[in-house]
């Protein structure tokens, strides 16, 4: 690899793969090298809960582009390489190895590493993160002698995995310190659906429980004790309980930010030069109320990789894109478009016993998001009732036979 591009990119995940493609396709000609501790080519890592996880793809079907795709557009690809740190005033990143590598602009998208328990029994063999192509690789290896497994953690990832587990024929218990489901992510009722979607197949969810240590047999985990002395026998643990952004080395550098580092609505960082898109940005959002936040999703990585391509190509346009996001669990695909957290007002649309719904948010009368169960009529048609701020009849929005594009029709005809 060269020792010095006009664009480097550290992270080789969803935001860095979207960089480089993002800049090649507005004509950007100056050098790219893209640097990835993880040994393997920008992949998608959504399926890796999914679909991924349950055997039904391999590996080559979740690349985010085929191998030869890197070379043919001209960027350099240094894999399993982790920089350490960022000299912004020499414009030079570090490798772990003692490389020095040069940069005219630096994009930052490093995304985050899975948060452990702290507690005693962390890291005994058997207990697994979801994060990478490697965790998971790992975990499909251990599952045929694994009848038992503990998730802990009842968000979208820990969810994903209890169901492709639980039809695999494992028995599985989730384990959430809240006293719903998916309480950061989404609303109470949805909450509540998933949480009985689960227990009818046979998932084990309890709630309001707080993991005190993971018990040891052999060298392995074989349970998980709770604080009220409950003891959930697993032969594997899953923790799904988020992550810690990746920006150490920036933040060292003097890059603004804690909990993530801090952009502006081009993903500039304080740095000069320097960008961040992805897991790791935390930016005012559009659609937070223009609160400081980051996203973990598909959407906020691609689309602030194109806003910076953007800025590094002249062409300036600020980040405001609609969040969305999706979950499959079963035979249901949520689709969640805008960003519920401040709803004052919750609508359902349609029956969820008939596993066909909508929930739409609502804050002083106007939508701000949907999620959308097996429902992606509303899911399609509900992006324009969030960004034209609608405020529709209520009655009309919770019945299902009225499609939502005709409410935004009735309120312009008004
Ligand atoms: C199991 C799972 C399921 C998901 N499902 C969905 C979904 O259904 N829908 C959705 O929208 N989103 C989903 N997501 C979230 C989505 O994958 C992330 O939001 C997205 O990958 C973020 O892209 P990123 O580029 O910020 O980070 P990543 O894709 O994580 O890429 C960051 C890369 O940087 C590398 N890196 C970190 N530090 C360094 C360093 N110092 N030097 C070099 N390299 C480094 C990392 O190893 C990693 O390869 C899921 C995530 C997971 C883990």
């Amino acid at each position: 690899m060269n020792d010095q591009f006009d664009v480097l990119i550290v992270g080789a995940g969803h935001g860095g793969a979207q960089a480089a493609i993002a800049l090649r396709q507005r004509g950007f000609a100056g050098t790219i090298g893209m640097i990835g501790e993880e040994p393997e080519i920008p992949y998608e890592r959504p399926p890796l809960s999914k679909d991924y996880l349950s055997g039904e793809k391999t590996f080559e079907r979740i690349l985010i582009r085929p191998p030869g795709f890197w070379d043919e557009r001209h960027v350099a690809m240094l894999t399993g390489t982790r920089v350490v740190s960022v000299d912004p005033d020499k414009r030079s990143v570090a490798t772990e190895e003692g490389a020095t590598i040069g940069y005219g602009h630096l994009i930052w998208a490093a995304g985050g590493h899975p948060r452990r328990l702290s507690c005693s029994g962390h890291d005994l063999a058997g207990v697994h993160g979801v994060r990478t192509r490697a965790d998971v690789d790992k975990m499909v290896r251990e599952l045929d002698e694994v009848t038992t497994v503990a998730v802990i953690g009842g968000g979208y990832i820990g969810l994903e995995s209890a169901a492709v587990l639980t039809k695999m024929g494992k028995q599985v218990t989730v384990l959430e310190t809240q006293d719903r489901v998916l309480a950061r992510v989404a609303g109470e009722a949805l909450s509540r659906f998933y949480e009985a979607e689960h227990r009818a197949r046979g998932v084990d969810v309890r709630l309001s429980v707080t993991v005190d240590c993971l018990d040891e047999r052999d060298g392995a985990v074989s349970g998980v004790r709770l604080a009220d002395g409950a003891v959930v026998e697993a032969q594997m643990v899953i923790v799904g309980i988020g992550i810690i952004p990746a920006v150490a080395p920036l933040i060292a550098a003097g890059a603004s930010g804690g909990n993530g580092v801090a952009i502006d609505g081009h993903g500039r960082t304080s740095l000069p030069n320097i960008f961040a898109i992805g897991d790791c940005a935390l930016h005012a959002n559009a659609h937070a109320d223009g609160l400081p936040i980051r996203l973990e999703s598909l959407q906020n990585a691609n689309d602030l990789a194109i806003t910076v391509a953007r800025a590094i190509t002249g062409d300036p346009e600020p980040y405001t894109s609609l969040p969305w996001f999706w979950s499959n669990q079963f035979d249901l695909r949520l689709q969640t478009v805008g960003l519920s957290t401040g709803h004052d007002q919750a609508v359902t649309r349609g029956d969820p016993t008939r596993r066909s719904f909508s929930i739409v948010y609502l804050r002083q009368g106007s939508v701000i998001a949907l999620d959308c169960v097996n429902a992606t009529r509303d899911y399609v048609q509900g992006k324009a009732l969030i960004l034209q701020r609608c405020a529709p009849d209520l009655d009309k929005l919770a019945d299902p036979a009225i499609d939502l594009k005709d409410l935004l029709a009735a309120m312009a005809s008004d």
